[in-house]
């Protein structure tokens, strides 16, 4: 996994990596004052690949060698003007004249004239008549002695420049004479002095990380033996600190005729902080950022290594948490995404404090944490200790300047043979989660097989829903909402039922999580508004009486952040005629606090219409009182848990007392739900609630009792313009 460098060799081992191909011709500049010396050489030169240019003066070869160096140059040392000793010294400063080849070509042969024309930069000398012939071998000799030197000149200079550019720390070993040699630059990486490194390859070995030695040695001698084409290995190297640095090795070996490696050669690179970075990335891809526990990913990972051990150990047992935080969405919205942020901090390290350090716990979803039990003993064992876990969350903590109190709803799976599969657990986990959920707040519930069989009846549901709309199985029933005053029934809640063809008439309990969960709520809700509205308008137009008798229609919360409610509701207030003060929406808490800005804009768009809307169950949320200023709507309903016992808990009465009084202040509609008792009706009576739903007036009605029930009480309404409307 290592190898991952493959792009780029060393440049200075490509550099010595000598080209033999076949040579170009080469130019030779002639500078001669006498035309005919230039009329020779192409003659005696040309056609032996040679390319001949010539000037006649010194100026114009300057000229030449600036703009196109030739290979070579041929020199006359008589010239009017410049003089050839002169030439030779002034293309010597030029920087493309430096390497070229001047051969003086004279008739002077004192030594005195051959010592000046070699200190002033010339690289041969010939006399005049000049030897063609001759000079073609000379030529080539000096040709070739200068091509090598340049080459070797060029390949030192890169070897320095990459040396130096790439940082890189360089060693060679002479394998036949067992020494290596270590460049400074190398030493310098581990922060070494000379004397601490030597020239022994044993002593740069024994700095390799143990991890690591085994690898490196397997690659260096494969690459050795001619295994492998090149040596490129990285691995973790002491300094001289005691610190670990990262380095890559990379390198190649010469070998002699009988491909025996003698010497090897290579670089060394530091690359730890790209393996910094590489381990950071890792890390993250496979941990929640905020808690820095480990994310769904390594857990599935994690427990998928239990399954496995537990195939292989008999004795092995492990279990898997799912733990859900209730009500978080509430304290996020109202305290805001920084204290929900703490908070989940705060969950993870109290969960964390009574975990074994080969447990895992990892955060899966918002406020979702899961933990792999990891050698989990007996079933009462864990059941003790995911209570005390649970204890530990709901202990209120204090987050910005408030008390918070939240707590944690756990599913439990055991580890059984027959899961294969991490995410299988995972998911029993989250199941067995949710029926803690629905047993109420803090609850914990261990997987059983009969969970499975509760999905696929669900699944089951799913389907015969999907039917019951075409085949008109849904039905509406209508419960009167009343005012305490007269107790004369100002509207009607609309309330879903299905006529199941095997299982009779279902309450939505029954049905209206499938609904939602399987996104058949939508049309289900869209069914119920038109059906409501259709029915009022029905019977105001058979009892014009009936005053300014209005519908509450129940919004579910997918429902109400659908893009299409506004115009459904439209839809259905001009089918039916219906003004569009007669139809009431009622949205729960949630859907508010889920989408807070979305609910905003659709309440207002509601309300530009003309439609009234209440929140429904108010005050069964955490948060009721933080958000009511925040959105624009005409009533509340008081959550029937508190009504059901306001004739006995005197706690439940001082909330509804509260809730009342806060409504008034605000000027809201207040109607009280779930009144079962006269007594409890005389209670919301003597609290001065408006109006109120419940047993004890009237239970939902089929639309034909409901009518009936209109009709007997038509003498009793009092005409309709002095109605106040909740
Ligand atoms: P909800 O909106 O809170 O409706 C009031 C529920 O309280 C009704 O239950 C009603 O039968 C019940 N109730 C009324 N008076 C009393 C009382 O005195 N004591 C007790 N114990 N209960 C009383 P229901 O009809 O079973 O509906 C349950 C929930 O289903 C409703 O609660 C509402 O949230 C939802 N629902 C009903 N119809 C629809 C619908 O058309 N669309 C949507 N989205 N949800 C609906
Ligand atoms: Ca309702
Ligand atoms: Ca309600």
């Amino acid at each position: 996994p290592l190898r991952r460098n493959t792009a780029s060799f060393p440049c200075w081992l490509r550099a010595m990596n000598v080209d033999r191909a076949e040579a170009p011709p080469k130019s030779v500049l002639v500078v001669d004052d006498d035309p005919t010396v230039a009329l020779m050489a192409k003659m005696g030169l040309a056609e032996h690949g040679f390319l001949i240019r010539s000037v006649t003066s010194g100026d114009a070869a300057i000229a030449a060698v600036e703009t196109a160096p030739p290979d070579v140059i041929l020199l006359d040392v008589l010239m009017p003007g410049m003089n050839g000793f002169e030439v030779c010294r002034r293309v010597r400063t030029l920087p493309t004249g430096r390497q070229i080849p001047i051969v003086i070509a004279t008739g002077l042969d004192d030594s005195e004239s051959i010592e000046r024309a070699y200190s002033d930069g010339a690289t041969a000398f010939v006399n005049k008549p000049i030897n063609w012939p001759l000079l073609r071998h000379q030529l080539r000799c000096i040709l070739r002695a200068s091509g090598d030197r340049a080459r070797l000149a060029e390949s030192e200079e890169r070897y320095a420049l990459a040396a130096a550019g790439a940082n890189d720390g360089l060693w060679d070993w002479n394998i036949s004479e067992q020494r290596v040699y270590f460049s400074p630059r190398w030493r310098e990486q581990l922060k070494l002095r000379e004397s601490e490194i030597g020239e022994q390859m044993d002593a740069w070995l024994a700095r390799i990380h143990p991890d690591d030695q085994l690898g490196f040695r397997n690659e260096l001698n494969a690459h050795l033996a001619g295994d492998i084409p090149k040596l490129e290995v990285e691995y973790r190297i002491l300094d001289r600190d005691g610190d670990y640095r990262w380095m890559l090795c990379r390198a190649l070996a010469i070998r002699d005729e009988d491909g025996q490696a003698y010497r090897i050669a290579g670089s060394q690179t530091d690359i730890t902080e790209r393996k910094q970075t590489e381990e950071r990335l890792a890390h993250d891809a496979l941990h929640d950022a905020l808690t820095g526990l480990a994310n769904r990913k390594l857990l599935l990972e994690r427990i998928t290594h239990s399954i496995k051990l537990a195939q292989r150990r008999h004795h092995y047992r492990f279990a898997v948490a799912v733990l859900d935080l209730d009500r978080f969405k509430c304290i996020n919205e109202s305290l805001g995404h920084r204290a929900g942020d703490s908070l989940i901090r705060r969950v993870a390290e109290r969960i964390g404090g009574h975990l074994r350090a080969s447990d895992t716990l990892a955060r899966i979803g918002g406020d979702e944490f899961a933990i792999l039990f990891d050698d989990s003993g007996e079933v009462a064992d864990l059941d003790r200790l995911v209570s005390r876990i649970q204890r530990e969350i709901a202990q209120p903590s204090v987050l910005v300047n408030q008390e918070v109190a939240t707590s944690a709803s756990a599913g439990i799976a055991l580890h059984a043979p027959h899961y294969e599969r991490a995410e299988d657990m995972l998911r029993d986990a989250e199941i067995a989660m949710y029926h803690a959920k629905g047993k109420g707040r803090n609850q914990h519930v261990v997987f059983d097989n009969g969970m499975h069989d509760e999905v696929s009846s669900l699944l089951e549901m799913e389907v015969a829903l999907r039917a019951a709309v075409p085949r008109q199985e849904l039905v509406l029933y209508y419960q009167p909402i009343s005012r305490l005053d007269d107790d004369r029934i100002v509207g009607l809640e609309a309330l879903l039922r299905w006529q199941h063809p095997q299982r009779g008439l279902l309450n939505p309990d029954a049905f209206l999580r499938v609904a939602e969960e399987s996104g058949l709520i939508i049309a289900i809700g869209q069914w119920t508004l038109r059906e409501a509205t259709r029915q009022l308008a029905g019977w105001l137009a058979a009892l014009p009486q009936l005053g300014d008798l209005f519908v509450s229609v129940n919004v579910s919360n997918a429902q109400f952040v659908h893009p299409d409610l506004v115009a459904q509701v439209k839809g259905a207030l001009q089918r039916t005629g219906l003004e569009p003060g007669r139809l009431k929406l009622e949205v729960t808490e949630t859907a508010l606090i889920d989408g807070t800005q979305q609910a905003t804009a659709v309440l207002e768009q509601l309300r530009a219409c003309g439609v009234a809307t209440a929140i429904d169950d108010f005050g069964s949320g955490y948060c009721s009182f933080n958000y009511l200023h925040r959105f624009s709507f005409d009533s509340l309903k008081i959550d029937k848990a508190f009504t059901q016992t306001i004739d006995r808990d005197p706690k439940s009465r001082e909330i509804v007392r509260a809730i009342v009084g806060l409504a008034h202040s605000l000027e809201l509609g207040i109607i009280a739900e779930g009144a079962e008792t006269t007594a409890a009706v005389q209670c919301l009576r003597e609290l001065g609630c408006d109006f109120q739903q419940g047993f004890a007036f009237s239970r939902p009605l089929s639309a034909d009792a409901v009518e009936d029930l209109l009709r007997s009480r038509l003498p009793q309404l009092p005409d309709a313009r002095h109605v106040r409307h909740p």
